[in-house]
């Protein structure tokens, strides 16, 4: 199959593919999407056979508004359309739950169409979507292209990050061509992400609140809306054997590069000085570090890439997943990588690189 790429000009074939219950490479805020339509459990079973995803690892439905969430979701807190006209559209998924089926949806799901249009009607996620949970992650993306194809399409899209699970998210549509070229139909193009990081995740079905993923929207703007907030474990430390994080999908590795990532966090100098002293200074040690050290460490023969100044953590965000898979392009065998400390887009950032390190992380 020719992967086509198409752009802004395209928006309605886009939405044909859609609604035709093929695949489809959306950009989106945060990174790349392998979409189909989420009322579709064929289509949406495609999903998981082009990025290689294993079937209890649920997946985000992107709605065009508020409005849509009663449609899938029962027993919404307030706190969801309170967090709803915060930060969306925008890189904040919650998940709530989800919506019990009636004794005629059940009976349709066993006999019936695998898909029921009824425009604006109710209708029935399948179980493909949510892993078979009783929750479910909804979104509202902030990307216009994203935006006008679920409008034409007037359908749910699910969607996770358009990369062959395990490797680093696609953050451009040159990206997600890498891994999904002759996989599926179409990518379209919006230009590189403005977020360049998945959406945080809140768990909204238990008191308090639970941040499953940190993202885009942070937790210091969650604690601003909802007070209290959890922060699930998995997002700071590696889970043990056996032990079920909240988010099914953190107990997978993640945004890996080929070579093995040494993560050094505290003091954006100390951490440079450590690097220079620790490297190998041949061609097989990378480097990814904070722009103040670039020319420091680019001395060696090994790749060199900066994550932008220690300041600037949304430039952090929006480089990372592009300077991971850079160096894949190279034959170094060890990334040394800078990491910016928990504040703000920080903790999204620090949560990538040590996930991508299996926490394999020195502090300074
Ligand atoms: P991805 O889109 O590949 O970044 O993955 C989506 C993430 O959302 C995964 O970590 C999933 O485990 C998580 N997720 C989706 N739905 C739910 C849900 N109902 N409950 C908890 N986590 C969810
Ligand atoms: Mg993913």
């Amino acid at each position: 199959m020719k992967t086509e790429l198409l752009n802004v000009n395209h928006l309605l074939k886009a939405a044909e593919i859609i609604r035709g219950g093929d695949l489809l490479g959306i950009p989106t805020e945060t990174v790349y999407g392998l979409g189909a339509d989420g009322l579709n459990s064929i289509a949406v079973g495609a999903i998981f056979q082009a990025k290689g995803r294993p079937q209890d690892n649920p997946l985000i439905l992107h709605v065009w508004s508020a409005d849509w969430l009663a449609r899938y979701c029962e027993d919404i807190p307030e706190s969801a359309y309170q967090l709803a006209e915060q930060f969306w559209p925008g890189p904040l998924t919650m998940v709530l739950k989800c919506r019990r089926r009636t004794p005629e949806e059940l009976e349709e799901l066993k006999t019936g169409p695998i898909c029921s249009y009824t425009h604006f009607g109710p209708r029935v996620i399948p179980d493909v979507v949510t892993a078979g949970l009783d929750t479910v992650g909804m979104r509202c993306p902030a990307h216009s292209l994203c935006r006008h194809v679920i409008q034409m399409a007037q359908t749910p899209i699910a969607a996770p990050s358009g990369n062959t699970s395990g490797r680093p998210s696609p953050t451009t549509a040159q990206h997600m061509l890498e891994d999904m070229g002759g996989k599926i139909p179409a990518i379209l193009d919006g230009g590189p992400c403005t977020v360049g990081v998945e959406s945080t995740i809140i768990d909204l079905t238990c008191m308090p609140p639970r941040l499953l993923r940190p993202g885009g929207v942070t937790l210091e703007q969650l604690q601003a809306v909802l007070g209290k907030v959890a922060v699930d474990p998995a997002v700071t430390r590696q889970m043990a054997k056996g032990e079920q994080p909240r988010a099914p999908g953190m107990k997978y590795r993640h945004y890996a590069p080929k070579a093995p990532v040494v993560v050094v966090r505290g003091d954006p100098e100390r951490g440079a000085d450590y690097i220079r002293d620790h490297m190998s200074h041949t061609r097989w040690d990378g480097v990814i570090c904070f722009e103040e050290f670039f020319p420091m460490l680019a001395q060696g023969k090994g790749p060199v890439l900066s994550l932008g100044p220690v300041s600037n953590k949304g430039e952090q965000a929006r480089r990372l997943f592009d300077a991971l898979r850079s160096m894949d392009e190279t034959d170094v065998k060890r990334i040394w990588a800078q990491c910016p400390d928990d504040g703000g887009i920080g903790l999204a950032v620090a949560n990538r690189l040590n996930k991508a390190a299996g926490f394999h992380i020195i502090e300074v």
